[in-house]
């Protein structure tokens, strides 16, 4: 089972994708997480990226396909992965359809998670992450249970960078709209698109949203 977690920045694809995750055994692979991960190892790969990440742009798509083409090979065995984050431009879409092709593989759901554009800058600000375990709050919405503390592993509770800066939120959202919403589109030729138009729903019901989505998926 392959799904992709479609949705602007802050509207809980990380959130879902983690239930998904913990109720299916499936595994969560998050681009954004590979790459902050090595950034923070400082390997070639997190210097390079964190070019275009530290201003809110893309990784250049041969950069991320490779990356995520080399975790899929890893991961051939796995009954489910959730592609949380990628893809995220029409170039990386065909692409996967091509690697998953060759495997005797497709894209079997799309969930787009569709929020307001004036509450993504909202959450956007008000997210704080794990570190470790990559648990994802949000200070209003879905705050931990003891503040800045992660309710799964006990680690401190961090910003994450691009999440600070005003012009890299910007930035994003203008990328978002150019280049990753045309996604949509193509899923919807594919009729794989299931919608969740009640964001809301995603921080305080986001169990019951998944149990929804395990429903459809299931048929
Ligand atoms: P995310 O955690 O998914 O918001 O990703 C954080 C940042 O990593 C993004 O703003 C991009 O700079 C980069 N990134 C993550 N996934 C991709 C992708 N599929 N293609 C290009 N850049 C990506």
């Amino acid at each position: 089972m392959i799904i992709i977690m479609l949705g602007a920045q802050g509207t809980g694809k990380g959130t879902v994708a983690g239930i998904l995750n913990k109720k299916n055994g499936w595994i969560q692979l998050s681009t954004g997480d590979i790459f902050r991960e090595n950034i923070s190892k400082g390997t070639e790969l997190g210097i390079e990226a964190n070019k275009y990440i530290s201003k809110g742009c893309l990784v250049p798509d041969e950069i991320t396909i490779s990356m995520v083409e080399k975790r899929l090979e890893e991961l051939k065995d796995e009954k489910g992965i959730i592609l949380d984050g990628f893809p995220r431009t029409l170039e990386q879409a065909e692409k996967l359809d091509e690697i998953l092709d060759s495997k005797g593989k497709k894209v079997d759901w799309v969930i787009n998670l569709e929020t307001p554009r004036d509450e993504i800058i909202e959450r956007m600000l008000n997210r704080r992450v794990c570190p470790k375990c990559k648990s994802t709050y949000n200070l209003k919405l879905h705050p931990s249970k003891v503040e800045g503390i992660c309710d799964n592993c006990g680690s401190e509770l961090i910003i994450r960078a691009d999440d600070s800066d005003p012009e890299a939120i910007k930035k994003r959202l203008e990328i978002y709209d150019t280049q990753t919403k045309p996604l949509i589109d193509f899923y919807n030729n594919k009729g794989i698109v299931i919608v969740e138009e009640i964001s809301e729903r995603i921080n305080r019901f986001a169990e019951e949203a998944c149990q929804d989505f395990m429903h459809r998926i299931q048929g």
